[in-house]
């Protein structure tokens, strides 16, 4: 077993899991000891993700940096207005410069 990564929280752990999975890489979350616990959690719970194969390794650690830095969404890059050229924020629809709608 080889230790990938101290998640900050178990969701975070969990979510790393998942990504794993769909990359076909064995892992496990340790330390996750309230699993299937109700209620609230202690917050200095830190679990950790695990590799079952330690030559997992390098490809994990690319999912893992793509996972820390996820790239940004599409539709939070603003867009152009085609009529006037202005620069708008993603969130709203309309141009703030012309009134023109998002196309
Ligand atoms: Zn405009």
């Amino acid at each position: 077993m080889q230790c990938l990564y101290q998640a900050g929280n178990r969701i975070e752990a969990q979510l790393l899991l998942a990504l794993l999975e769909q990359h076909r890489i064995d892992a496990v979350v340790l330390g996750d000891y309230l699993a299937g616990a109700a209620g609230e959690l202690p917050a200095d719970i830190f679990p950790s993700v695990w590799l079952i194969d330690e030559r997992d390794l390098i490809p994990a650690r690319a999912l893992l940096a793509q996972f820390l830095n996820p790239p940004p969404a599409p539709s939070a890059a603003p867009w152009v207005c085609p009529s006037c050229g202005e620069p708008v924020e993603c969130n709203f629809d309309l141009c703030w410069n012309c009134g023109r709608e998002r196309t």
